[in-house]
């Protein structure tokens, strides 16, 4: 198949395939000509699934053919909720209008308000927003939405999680007319509280499920490893991030100060490693990123802010050190491995304050996690009884648990890995699974 069958133009189809990319993955195969129609969209499809082509083609080919309806006001809004994805989407559209004569913009917190006031006055014909900054620039009037064609949201349940409820009404009260197309995409969409948002911004959307959220991903080899205390943590981190197999990898802290301690550890080890924590300046992430992406360095550690937000083919391997608190932050740390049909590891750390949120993920993935050893660094933590009590967030460092053995753990050896050259192949990645719409009980 290809993009023109999905009624996509000539030019477009030409500008992917500089890019190297020719067939269209499930999702887009789907969502194309589904946005094309005009329809609202609630899709939810794997990560690396291609969603953001899914909803940037039919956009742009939108804003190609088809009149304005306003000639100052942008035609295309997409929502993202942190400012890494929000680079990463604006970066593929950036791609997609090479040549043209449309414009884009990109609108993040931590950036100069004057400045992003001054552009937006030039009409950009597309904006690329996370929800905070948007808006302000709403409530100041530096930007308005009466003429807005089309409303995309990449990521809305993280955008939710993120405590962005009040924006998002907001945006959709003022873009609120009848010629209006909106878009919700993600990877996790199943919350009851994704349904509730969905029935306000969504007018009979089209459902494409193309897979459940706590599908497990084929393209991804799950592992976890029960841990002791930080120092049994970091003797087997630096175990994995040392395997020959490991191209570039990512690696998932509960903290910011982990993150930084553990880049010194990794640099001490001759490791190439870097923290991005959300607390440095916007410039400084953004060259943290871009070193990242041109293989500038080895290991990337990071705490949520990049869980959604990094789309690198050259990472092989994520690594939990601490869980995530929710199941679904789970599905999107490990997702930025595996992607656009390559292999990929993730390796998640279990100690004992990770084990409310590993009885969470289990139960949202179905239990099909299995726990691992490393010869010569297996701990004495063996996991907590279900009935006990959790210790959760209450214990600290240096107090010990009371950890009791449960028959759960195999004595597997970890297998050699082999390295990782998947060819690029889409098909077949994202298996067929329709659901029931989930606003209309
Ligand atoms: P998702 O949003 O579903 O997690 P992305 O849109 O970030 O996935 O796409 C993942 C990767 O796949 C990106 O590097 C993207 O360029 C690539 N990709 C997208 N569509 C195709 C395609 N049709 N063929 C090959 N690669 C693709
Ligand atoms: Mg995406």
């Amino acid at each position: 198949m290809h993009f023109t069958d999905l009624g996509i133009d000539n030019r477009l189809e030409t500008q992917l395939a500089h890019q190297g990319i020719t067939q269209p993955t499930d999702i887009q195969a789907h969502a194309v000509p589904t946005a094309l129609a005009g329809h609202d969209i609630f899709a939810q499809s794997k990560t690396g699934s291609g969603k953001t082509l899914a909803f940037l083609l039919p956009a742009v080919q939108r804003v190609m053919k088809q009149k304005a309806l306003s000639k100052r006001d942008p035609r295309v809004l997409i929502v993202a909720p942190t400012r890494e994805l929000a680079t990463q989407v604006f970066t593929q559209l950036r791609l997609l209008i090479a040549g043209t004569n449309i414009k884009a913009l990109k609108i993040l917190g931590g950036e100069n308000f004057n400045d992003q006031i001054k552009a937006l006055r030039n009409d950009p014909h597309f904006v690329v927003a996370t929800p905070g900054r948007l808006a302000d620039h709403l409530t100041q009037r530096s930007l308005q939405l009466s003429g807005l064609e089309l409303l995309i949201f990449d990521e809305a349940d993280r955008i939710l999680d993120l405590g962005f409820t009040e924006q998002l009404k907001m945006i959709n009260e003022l873009a609120n007319h009848r010629l209006r197309q909106t878009l919700l995409f993600s990877a996790t969409l199943d919350h009851a509280q994704v349904d509730a948002l969905s029935r306000n911004l969504l007018k009979k959307p089209k459902q494409i499920m193309l897979s459940a959220a706590n599908e497990q991903h084929s393209d991804i080899k799950q592992s976890l490893y029960l841990a002791d205390y930080l120092d049994h943590k970091e003797a087997l981190l630096a175990h994995f991030v040392k395997q020959d197999d490991v191209g570039q990898c990512i690696i998932f802290t509960a903290t910011r100060a982990d993150t930084a301690r553990l880049s010194e550890l990794l640099n001490s080890k001759g490791l190439k490693a870097q923290a991005l924590a959300g607390d440095l300046t916007q410039s400084k992430r953004l060259d943290i990123m871009d070193a990242f992406s041109r293989e500038n360095f080895k290991v990337l550690i990071t705490t949520d802010v990049a869980s959604r937000g990094l789309d690198l083919l050259s990472v092989t391997h994520v690594i939990n050190f601490d869980l995530p608190k929710h199941a679904e932050e789970y599905v999107h740390r490990i997702g930025r491995t595996g992607r656009a049909g390559f292999k990929g590891t993730a390796i998640s750390l279990v100690g004992p304050k990770d084990w409310p949120s590993y009885k969470a993920i289990k139960s949202f993935l179905n239990d099909e996690l299995e726990f691992h050893t490393v010869e010569g660094l297996t701990g004495k933590f063996k996991g907590l009884r279900d009935k006990k009590p959790q210790v959760q967030n209450k214990v600290n460092d240096k107090v010990k648990p009371k950890a009791k053995a449960t028959p759960k753990r195999k004595a597997k050896p970890k297998k050699p890995q082999a390295p990782i050259k998947a060819p690029l192949n889409i098909d077949g990645d994202a298996p067929m699974r329709r659901r029931k719409k989930p606003e209309q009980e």
